[in-house]
């Protein structure tokens, strides 16, 4: 049984799928693992702490694919790797089954097990495997310094003999995990900060950090779902929405965005009107970015500048706080292994329900409904 580590592919990855902590635990229970040479540097872990945790260092890329049972990623493999992996072997990791299904199809048809992470259930169980709520929080966290960073402002409120500065004002849209990290950073750093969300019970949560909730009477319209995520809401709603938000974010000096609706483009809050109206230097952070982005103008990867206010579209902003958010992914990713490691070896029980939901593909087949719906509208 061989787990293999590789080096991340994705020009912007940082971070790091097992750290040696995690290498610790496994190689403690007898399983072999090989680390590619410098897989951990920009997470904070040299080949010396792989091999002091029990796992051997290898260069040899090609030979890690080909003999590997187990491959925890944090981005799915590409498709030349793909390619070389043995019929039978698993491959974990933020796989994007849904946005990008083609980007898997090597792998299906070689007959490679395929778990997604973004698939995990999200049932009490689960949530030492809640990969995207790890990340959230990190991106969430990130967003408040690199805008506090940004900002031509102090952030609290100072009395100072030449006078008082005022606090810096933050808006939040979205609270969910990302959004409630935002809204605790950028209060801590000494900000006013007030928040919007569709689902009614976010605004307790918003309050109990101490920001304003702004309230936007939807007529008890039910905007939240079974799972407790939000609803894709009509289209008279969402410019209910969008109306209050406008309001308040022409005197906001910072406005981070987070809202997403899960399997579908994000909903858009912020028209390019609503930036023209803000304040020059004033900042717009769109955590949604991968899904489109929240505000009309951002641009998916880029920093721009518009009518004077700067908008920062980041794709991968957890993996510039390659430390921490490899930690917390590799504990997430560890949990997972141990439903499919049993005594060494692996044990897939497709009828556990983590598993289950989270299967992407096995034995040469799409197993996932939703991910066979995607394909096919990809090809
Ligand atoms: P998400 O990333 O899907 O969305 C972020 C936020 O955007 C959500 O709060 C959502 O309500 C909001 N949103 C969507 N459309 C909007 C709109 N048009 N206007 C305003 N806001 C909008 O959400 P998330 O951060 O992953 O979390 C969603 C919910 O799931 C939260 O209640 C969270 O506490 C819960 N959760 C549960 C678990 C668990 O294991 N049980 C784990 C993580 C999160």
């Amino acid at each position: 049984m061989l787990v293999a580590i590789l080096k991340e592919a994705r020009q912007d990855e940082t971070r790091v799928a097992l750290t040696p902590d995690a290498v610790k635990a496994l190689t403690g229970k007898g399983i072999t693992v090989a680390v590619e040479s410098g897989a951990g540097v920009q997470s904070g872990a040299g080949d010396q702490d792989y091999q002091t945790a029990g796992a051997s260092i290898s260069g040899n890329r090609a030979d890690l694919l080909s003999t590997a049972d187990v491959i925890p990623v944090v981005n799915a493999l590409p498709a030349a790797d793909q390619e070389q992996l043995k019929s039978g072997s698993v491959m974990i990791g933020f796989l994007r089954p849904l946005d990008d299904p083609a980007a898997l199809a090597t792998a299906i048809k070689r007959g490679v097990t395929l778990f997604s992470l973004e698939l995990v259930p999200r049932i009490t169980r689960a949530q030492s495997m809640d990969a995207l709520s790890s990340m959230a929080t990190v991106a969430g966290y990130k967003a408040v310094i690199v805008a506090a960073d940004h900002l031509p402002k102090l952030f609290p409120l100072l009395m100072t003999a030449a006078g008082t500065i005022p606090p810096a004002k933050v808006l939040v849209l979205g609270a969910g995990v990302a959004g409630l990290q935002a809204i605790a950073t950028a209060r801590r750093l000494g900000a006013v900060v007030e928040a919007y969300d569709v689902r009614a019970a976010a605004g307790e949560q918003v309050k109990s950090l101490g920001a304003k909730f702004i309230e936007v009477d939807l007529g008890g319209l039910q905007t939240e779902d079974k799972g407790g995520y939000a609803k894709e809401l009509s289209p008279e709603a969402l410019e209910l929405g969008r109306q209050a938000i406008a309001k308040a974010a022409k005197t906001s000096d910072i406005v981070i965005t987070t809202a997403q609706v899960p399997g579908r483009a994000a909903p858009l809050m912020i028209p390019a009107a609503a930036v023209e109206d803000m304040r020059p230097g004033s900042i717009i952070f769109d955590l949604a970015a991968p899904a489109g982005g929240n505000c009309e103008v951002t641009k998916p990867g880029e920093t721009i500048v518009y009518h004077g206010v700067t908008v920062f579209g980041p794709t991968n902003l957890a993996a510039q706080m390659p430390v921490h958010a490899s930690m917390l992914y590799s504990r997430n990713l560890s949990n997972f292994l141990q439903l499919i490691l049993k005594n060494g070896e692996l044990h897939i029980d497709r009828a556990d329900d983590i598993l289950a939901g989270s299967c992407v593909a096995f034995g040469g087949e799409i197993v996932n409904e939703r991910v066979a719906a995607a394909a096919a509208r990809q090809a």
